[in-house]
């Protein structure tokens, strides 16, 4: 298309109604693509951050964004994999839109969609979020996991071991982090949101506390050398930076259990915050009061 004619589509879409000029701005959202190590790369768009692993087996993806954002990964995938192949597999670390709204687009494609069964069930039901005030209608069969798993899984891919392993409780009660076994790369899923309050979905299942002994699992079994992305945020951190987002856990969800305990309302709690050490980290999505709601209802 010649500079002229984009001119002119310019003007069209100045002169359609607002809402249609929303909707031409939100069919072209941007992915960006980082090269990791050996076939791993990040890619990120509008929601959780996606890991990518494209070699000799083929593209393999954690987990896929929002489902408007799919066009634009696979113009990414196809920059990173000139012979045109499709993702063959896409694993889901949980069942929230903004970590499984592509996985219609990529099953229409040939993927076999790959999650804990509690991330199928949630999906193929009506979902309350009560914390975030907002129903989500079940998903169409085409975007549900066709492979599920209770406890963990291994895929041999892409000359690496991929250990899918279920931590219960955490964010939701489908959370599975991804260990790229030979890279030393972990996908967090949105159990790590790096140098932010995160969002635990309580209704889902989720559990701070819980969320608190997963970490700590975690944190067991990964090295100095390991590379974390983040569920969002970051999107890379290292091993200090889980250490410093489970000090963050701890020291914000015992200062509120304790002050609980003592007899203070939540109101009061929230009013008196958390202290300037965090501070920061309520700057995004989830804020200083909604974190201290979600530590509550996790006793
Ligand atoms: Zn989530």
């Amino acid at each position: 298309m010649n500079r002229l004619r984009l001119a002119l589509l310019a003007t069209v879409i100045t002169l359609l109604t607002p809402a249609m000029v929303v909707m031409a701005q939100e069919e072209a959202p941007s992915v960006t693509q980082t090269p990791l190590r050996g076939a791993l790369h990040v890619l990120q768009g509008r929601g959780g951050n996606v890991l990518a692993s494209v070699g000799e087996d083929g593209i393999l993806l954690v987990d896929d964004d929002y489902a408007e954002t799919a066009p634009a990964y696979s113009a990414v995938l196809d920059q990173l994999d000139e012979s045109g192949r499709q993702p063959r597999f896409v694993l889901n670390t949980h069942w929230h839109g903004d970590h499984t709204g592509g996985n219609a687009f990529w099953a229409e494609r040939g993927a076999v969609v790959v999650a804990h069964i509690n991330v199928r069930n949630r999906m193929a039901t009506r979902q309350e979020m009560k914390a975030v005030g907002r129903v989500v209608e079940p998903s169409p069969k085409e975007a549900l996991p066709v492979v599920t798993f209770g406890h963990s899984l291994a895929l041999h891919f892409n000359g690496d071991v991929l250990e899918v392993q279920h931590f219960p409780e955490g964010h939701t009660d489908g959370d599975s982090i991804v260990f790229f076994t030979a890279e030393n790369v972990v996908h967090m899923g949105d159990l790590m949101w790096k140098d932010r309050f995160p969002f635990v979905d309580v209704g889902s299942g989720g559990n701070v506390f819980s969320l608190i002994a997963n970490i700590e699992r975690i944190l067991a079994r990964i090295d100095d050398q390991t590379t974390l992305v983040a569920g969002h945020g970051g999107p890379l951190a290292n091993k200090a930076d889980l250490e410093r987002y489970l000090a963050m856990l701890r020291t914000t969800s015992a200062l509120v259990r304790d002050k609980l305990a003592q007899g203070q309302s939540l109101e009061a709690i929230t009013a008196q915050g958390l202290g300037d050490e965090w501070s920061s980290w309520g700057e995004h999505y989830i804020k200083e009061a909604a974190w201290i709601s979600f530590i509550a209802d996790s006793l």
